[in-house]
């Protein structure tokens, strides 16, 4: 997912190692939880409060 990837670059570079975006899998505003492992191995990892879909990568 190039988006993600997108989002885990901008959270890098700003510092923010979690927030709240939409949902690409059903869509939800705002439930699924990102959260990214900075200074460590830049893991991100996601999952939807919804749906309860998620990944880590
Ligand atoms: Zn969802």
């Amino acid at each position: 997912m190039p988006a993600l990837n997108d989002l885990r670059q901008s959270m890098i570079e700003t510092g923010q190692s979690s927030r709240t975006e939409d949902c690409p899998f059903c869509g939800e505003v705002g439930t699924l939880s990102v959260s990214v492992a900075i200074g460590a191995n830049n893991h991100m990892r996601a999952q939807c409060s919804k749906c309860g879909e998620g990944f880590i990568e």
